[in-house]
């Protein structure tokens, strides 16, 4: 069936109510660091139109840029208000007193503040006002307003489901027909949140973006994220390579945390090279490198080969080769599966080739910087979520990529819903199929806390009716 009537299908099934079954209660949810808010908001995770704390409708026009230097955390931004576009910056605050304690009220650099975002406040009302005495409009965000993605995920236990056996009665025909439609519904959820991201930014930015989210992996998405909504690829464009790489380099943190003299002699010379740009850069983003503002990089348990340094490297190779890579995602003419990989695949990079991290010892082999699994994980993430919703036809070529190697997600879902059932391997065989199965995951595995008894989805098979469009 074509693209987008599965997706549709599968949101009627999930959303209908099974008999006997309890409403499934919500997780409790870590808290977000400020840096966390601020990278979500500049992302458009809480939307773009809000109700503000006097109950005036403004929306955000221009998210502005992320700002370096002193002052509100983003600069040049346009808000439109009842009573026409409010040009100015913007603030956000993990508690609305923040204005007051860090001295916003007194400093003349906030005067121009059109809008102060904060997550919690008193019951009383705390106002915010500028030096100039001009009381500043205020929008407090809320978790309830974050897209479904943006919210932190979880593990479910690894064990067999309660809906392995109706699974193992469904004929495989349905069993696929489902998996292609969640497959689909989540593919949908991917282009809307790229398409969001493409009308705040722009589609160039909004694909940076994306793609190094993806160079982070599982563990540094936000993180790299982060560094992309700083660092924008049109402002990275117009350096020189050397003045590039540092700035990245510099701004993640990376050259501040290690020891000169810790390091090999090759990585001294790579490292030279590094901060004879980097002091020229340096003083403009020192507000960057305080402990609050660095992005958290997760670097324990990942493999030497996902060391976030190393994913940085492939990222500067990526961006020296941008012109030809963004030239296919330009739009769908440009588009084609095999020249993209190939670009990726063909990167190189005269250090982290031959590196996995600043301080470790040089690899005995040449490393490639970007593997099939990456470039898989990027085609389900990016590339077919940006394009198809353009050309439904690329929904075919999308069923028809091969499943990706290594996802503990995948792995524990496929184990929760199949275990040692016969089938089970033709149903991982292809990428929709492991996207499929994270989506049900998701919806059910995720927002079980009963141990599968209350879990609603094995009563649901029973009224799942489409048969198959693609083969095994
Ligand atoms: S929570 Fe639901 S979908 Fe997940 S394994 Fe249990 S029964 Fe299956």
């Amino acid at each position: 069936m074509s693209y987008p009537v599965l997706a549709q299908q599968y949101v009627l099934f999930r959303d209908s109510m099974s008999e006997g079954v309890a409403e499934l209660p919500l997780r409790a949810e870590s808290p977000l660091t400020e840096l966390e808010l601020q990278s979500l908001w500049f992302a458009g995770e809480f939307g773009s139109e809000f109700t503000t704390t006097c109950g005036k409708r403004v929306a955000v026009r221009d998210f502005g840029v992320w700002n370096h230097a002193a002052g509100p955390d983003f600069t040049g931004c346009a808000v439109q208000t009842e009573a026409g576009v409010l040009k100015g910056d913007i603030e956000l605050d993990p508690d609305v007193r923040d204005w007051e304690r860090h001295g916003h009220a007194t400093n003349p650099a906030y005067e121009k503040v059109a809008l102060h975002l904060y997550l919690e406040g008193p019951e009383a009302r705390a106002f915010s006002r500028t030096a100039g005495n001009r009381e500043v409009m205020q929008v407090r965000l809320t978790r309830d307003m974050l897209r479904d993605g943006a919210r932190p995920q979880l593990l479910a236990e690894a064990r067999l489901g309660r809906c392995a056996t109706p699974l193992r009665e469904m004929e495989p025909a349905r069993v696929h027909s489902l998996l292609e439609a969640a497959a689909q519904y989540r593919l949908q959820r991917k282009s809307a949140k790229l398409q969001a991201l493409v009308k705040l930014h722009g589609r160039e930015q909004a694909v940076y973006q994306a793609l190094s989210a993806a160079m982070g992996y599982r563990n540094n998405q936000r993180p790299f994220t982060i560094l992309a909504q700083r660092l924008p690829v049109k402002k990275l464009g117009k350096l020189g390579a050397l003045e590039r790489e540092a700035l990245l380099f510099g701004v993640s943190g990376f050259l501040e945390s290690v020891r000169y003299e810790d390091t090999q002699p090759d990585t001294r010379a790579y490292l030279r090279e590094l901060w004879s740009e980097w002091w020229k850069q340096r003083e403009q983003y020192t507000n960057w490198l305080t402990e609050v503002q660095q992005p958290v990089w997760k670097i324990g348990g990942a493999r030497p080969g996902n060391h976030p340094q190393r994913r940085l490297g492939a990222l500067c190779a990526m961006l020296g080769k941008w012109k030809s890579v963004y030239a296919f995602l330009k739009d769908t003419k440009t588009w084609s599966r095999e020249g993209f990989s190939e670009a990726l695949l063909e990167l190189e990079h005269d250090y982290w080739n031959g590196h996995y991290t600043l301080l470790a010892n040089p690899a005995t082999k040449p490393l490639a910087l970007v593997g099939g699994t990456r470039v898989q994980e990027i085609l389900a993430n990016v590339c077919y979520p940006l394009l198809v919703p353009e050309s439904g036809k690329l929904w075919a070529d999308y069923l028809e990529l091969p499943a990706m190697l290594d996802n503990q997600k995948v792995r524990r879902a496929a184990l929760r819903l199949f275990g040692e059932h016969p089938e089970a391997g033709s149903y991982q065989k292809r990428l929709f199929h492991q996207q499929g199965l994270l989506q049900i995951y998701e919806d059910y595995c995720l927002e079980d806390d009963s141990a599968c008894n209350e879990c609603p989805f094995p009563e649901k098979l029973k009224g799942w009716q489409f048969g198959a469009t693609v083969g095994r």
